[in-house]
């Protein structure tokens, strides 16, 4: 564990659940259950997923949207394997929310993290390649699995975060007709986030554009 990462842990300590609350904070389970009669109370930020077919019902927000980038939390400790976690630490690091807007927990549950009209707080480093910005965190989806953790980050993602993962981005990419393009951190980042083949898993073109 990094000192940055035990230190932020430590902090965490700090942060009580009304604070979390102030900030309002929507933590969204979204799963299998939501198709239920009983759960059919929808909070407006959600998004409703069925993983058993390639459609997630994702809604295009209003601001421009050009790249998605994929990222992983970097922790494999399975306490931390929650979209609240990750609103902790970020609260920590001086965010005023969540930077993602898309947690994949272990099991594959879609968790909602960042309004999706908002700006996420991701990947500020960007690179320009053909004249084209690659990154930056203006017009982008940000989308964080959870694992990778340990030095070196180990690849420990499953199988159904891979699912999940596809038909989210199956769904933003026929909301946008093919034309954003899917990224991993580490293409703008010296860090190796997110640590799994995201390019295969996402069958991803030289340009990031979606093959499944
Ligand atoms: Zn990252």
């Amino acid at each position: 564990m990094t000192n940055e990462k035990q230190s932020l842990q430590n902090n965490n300590n700090a942060v009580t659940g009304s604070a979390i609350k102030k900030r309002n904070h929507k933590v969204q389970l979204v799963t299998e259950a939501m198709a239920r009669p009983e759960n059919k109370k929808v909070p407006v930020n959600s998004v409703p997923i069925d993983k058993t077919l390639a459609n997630v019902g994702f809604q295009k927000p209003k601001r421009k949207v050009t790249q998605c980038f994929i990222h992983c939390s970097a922790d494999s400790n399975p306490k931390n394997d929650d979209v609240s976690v990750m609103a902790r630490w970020h609260l920590q690091r001086g965010f005023t929310e969540v930077g993602y807007h898309y947690f994949i927990k272990k099991d594959g549950t879609l968790q909602e993290g960042r309004n999706i009209e908002e700006t996420p707080a991701a990947q500020n480093e960007f690179k320009t390649i053909n004249g084209i910005k690659i990154g930056g965190n203006t017009n982008t989806i940000a989308i964080c699995l959870h694992g990778g953790g340990g030095n070196p980050p180990i690849n420990d993602f499953t199988q159904e975060q891979y699912k999940t993962l596809k038909n989210l981005c199956k769904s933003i990419n026929e909301a946008y007709n093919s034309k954003i393009t899917f990224h991993g951190h580490c293409e703008v980042s010296s860090k190796a986030c997110p640590v799994f083949d995201y390019k295969t898993v996402l069958k991803l073109d030289k340009n990031g554009k979606l093959g499944i």
